[in-house]
């Protein structure tokens, strides 16, 4: 019995705030922030809280929001976000568009509440100059 309490109350409690951020640091996203920092973008807060979806990258005073997004979690229109795991196809159909839609959901919102959104997708970060062009182009 005592185990069985001591089990179940363990598993309620949530995973610590700092695991979840560490989590969200990705390779493509890390990659953006160096080319943010070389072009001289800083004082950005990066997954704030405050906005929906919890943006990867934010620069308050400019009220501008950046997502970088992987290609197959978020569905992007390109090979690597077409592909789909061989097993499993309908439940991959459904997760990814569940994702889609949450992120149309916190777009629509971000924008509604006033800022300006740029998505920057994780097969765009392969060429480095295409994205400083659309970022300087987004920051202007
Ligand atoms: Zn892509």
């Amino acid at each position: 019995m005592q185990t069985t309490n001591s089990r179940s109350y363990q598993f309620e409690i949530p995973r610590p705030h700092m695991a979840k951020v560490k989590s969200k640091d990705t390779g493509p996203e890390l990659l953006l922030r160096s080319l943010l920092r070389d072009m001289g973008f800083r004082g950005y807060r990066i997954h704030f809280e405050k906005l929906p979806g919890r943006p990867d990258i934010v620069f308050t005073r400019r009220k501008r929001v950046i997502f970088v997004h992987g290609c197959f979690w978020h569905g992007h229109n390109c090979p690597a976000g077409s592909h789909r795991p061989k097993s499993n196809e309908e439940y991959w159909d459904a997760k990814l568009l569940r994702n889609v839609e949450r992120d149309q959901k916190h777009l629509s919102e971000i924008i509604a509440l006033g800022w300006q959104v740029l998505v920057v997708w994780e097969c765009q970060l392969k060429n480095h100059e295409f994205v400083r062009k659309i970022i300087t182009n987004f920051m202007r």
